[in-house]
């Protein structure tokens, strides 16, 4: 099952286009996007047995499909190889922060640069579908409603401030947190545990792994945080990034006014983004 924001409404994208949940439910579901992970179980058992005509799909109206998540997670250094490029060891314990849920945006998003030294970061995001509180690795994968594609833009100064590094406060500038452009159940991918990870700056290949290699993989990180937070229908966890990334290059490159970032994830598609100068850098310019 794939679920959408379709103009501001929930949907199912289906082979045909995309279905109004509401209104192809009578009203048993919300209209509200963000709203479908309170019932993620009826809403599953419900579009298994749906059947009805699908609306055309016109690309340019999904919008940013879990809206409004009580928390976002993001994981650093989940790949062994980005670790490395940023000279870290492999971390025991998962390191997290958050995105500050204000920084969330959708799919063919344009976000302004505050500054030159903002980064790229493809991650693989999962999209809580239950209460998660100590929840056991091996029963990981039954807290996770489905998964989409994110980037973790990254302003490396802010993130590297001293006296105490301000991960969250670096990855939040508006506009920070692409996601979708749906959330695809696990059920549909063809490994769930397996899936090709790229990222591309204006055709450029960037980065390009797999999310067999996540140190933490998707179960592990609901075990770890739940064992400290407890996890609600509709959070979002960003799990971390692989190699390549720009501030590890040589030279360092960061994104720059009229470049355009692809970010694919195998089984789930690709989610573009647009980067503009700051409105507040070029009126004083
Ligand atoms: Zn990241």
């Amino acid at each position: 099952m794939r679920v959408a924001n379709y103009a501001g409404r929930a949907a199912l994208i289906v082979p045909e286009g995309y279905v109004d949940i509401e209104r192809a439910s009578d009203g048993r579901f919300s209209s509200n996007p963000q709203a479908l992970y309170e019932r993620w179980d009826q809403l599953v058992e419900w579009a298994a047995s749906w059947t009805g005509e699908a609306a055309p799909l016109d690309p340019s109206q999904l919008q940013i499909p879990v809206p409004r998540p009580t928390q976002v997670f993001a994981i650093g250094l989940n790949y062994a190889a980005h670790a490395a490029e940023g000279g870290q060891p492999s971390p025991e314990f998962p390191p997290t922060f958050t995105k500050f849920p204000t920084c969330l945006t959708g799919p063919d998003a344009t976000v302004e640069l505050p500054s030159d030294d903002v980064d790229w970061e493809v991650e693989l995001v999962a999209v809580i579908g239950r209460r998660a509180v100590r929840v056991a690795e091996s029963d990981g994968w039954s807290y996770v409603a489905g998964l989409t594609i994110g980037q973790d833009l990254s302003e490396r100064v802010v993130q590297r401030r001293p006296p105490v590094p301000q991960f969250s406060l670096g990855k939040s500038f508006p506009g920070f947190g692409p996601i979708g452009p749906w959330v695809v159940t696990p059920d549909e991918l063809p490994d769930r545990d397996d899936l090709a990870i790229a990222c591309s700056i204006n055709g450029e290949e960037m980065q390009n792994s797999r999310t067999s290699d996540l140190i933490f993989s998707v179960p592990a990180l609901v075990n770890r945080l739940s064992s400290i937070c407890t996890l609600l229908p509709g959070d979002l966890v960003f799990t971390g990034t692989p190699s390549g990334v720009g501030f590890a290059r040589t030279p360092p490159r960061f994104l720059a006014p009229g470049d355009e970032v692809r970010s694919t994830i195998e089984g789930i598609g690709e989610l573009r983004t647009y980067l503009a100068a700051s409105a507040e850098t070029e009126a004083s310019s």
